[in-house]
């Protein structure tokens, strides 16, 4: 039953003790895959390093919003090279984020715009992150068609929520947040969709699990997403785990 965590910053220094040895971890665990999304064109080289000494893993790049302000138009010249590269599988993380403080939505939107370009460009899908911003990300949406799709990453919301990115062939990834009771929306939109609209992250280190509040979160907690993720479906976690690979490894094209 291999799994593919579909985003998780392994390359963050909260894994620098020990990321070798938690990825081998993760591979006798059957997390096969990991998917590494990039933030900003200086740590670019570091997640490639990665992935070299974490065979399995492979990378996305892009300029996510929370770094809004490191970000220069030149930079996007160079990513154009990072995306050319056989380790990179997707656009991102890239997105709006109005939770932020001192969230610029005109420079986040532009930023945003020109990384969906470069997603049809090089034919790759996209990986979105977004808070607190969906009606101005499915407008944005709506002038691009995007060729191979993409992952709407963390997602949270009602089930017609989840409709309205589907449309636009993005997957919800789908991790931690429908661990917690309180996320009511989530948890029914998760038990209601298709399966083939879902993929599985950790988002780890970031997003712990209910039960596991304040800790480094890992890339060793996919199973147990997954056996949330199949009591609310009341579904066999092993059929599930077998269509989100399937899902993950089609979208990335692996
Ligand atoms: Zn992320």
């Amino acid at each position: 039953m291999p799994l593919f965590d579909s985003h998780c910053h392994l390359d963050f220094a909260e894994f620098d003790p020990d990321r070798e040895m938690l990825w081998s971890q993760c591979r006798a665990a059957g997390i096969e895959r990991l998917l590494i999304p990039g933030v900003c064109l200086a740590d670019f080289p570091r997640q490639a390093a990665v992935v070299t000494s974490c065979g399995g893993t492979v990378a996305a790049y892009g300029f996510h919003p929370w770094w809004q302000h490191q970000h220069q138009p030149q930079h996007l010249h160079q990513l154009a090279g990072w995306l050319a590269r056989p380790d990179c599988v997707a656009v991102g993380e890239c997105g709006l984020d109005l939770a932020i403080d001192a969230a610029d939505l005109a420079l986040q939107r532009q930023l945003l715009s020109a990384q969906l370009a470069l997603a049809v460009d090089f034919n790759k899908p996209v990986i979105l992150h977004v808070r607190q911003a969906h009606e101005p990300l499915l407008a944005l949406l709506k002038g691009f068609r995007l060729p191979r799709g993409g992952v709407l990453h963390a997602f949270s919301g009602p089930p017609e929520l989840a409709a309205q990115y589907a449309r636009h062939g993005l997957k919800l990834g789908i991790g931690g947040t429908i661990s917690y009771p309180r996320a009511a929306k989530t948890r029914r939109t998760v038990a209601e969709v298709p399966i083939d609209w879902l993929v599985l992250e950790t988002d780890a280190p970031a997003m712990p699990l209910a039960g596991y509040q304040g800790q480094r979160n890992s890339p060793l907690q996919l199973p147990l997403v997954l056996t949330t993720l199949a009591a609310l479906r009341d579904e066999q976690p092993l059929a599930l785990a077998d269509q989100l690979w399937r899902n993950s490894c089609e979208l990335f094209g692996l």
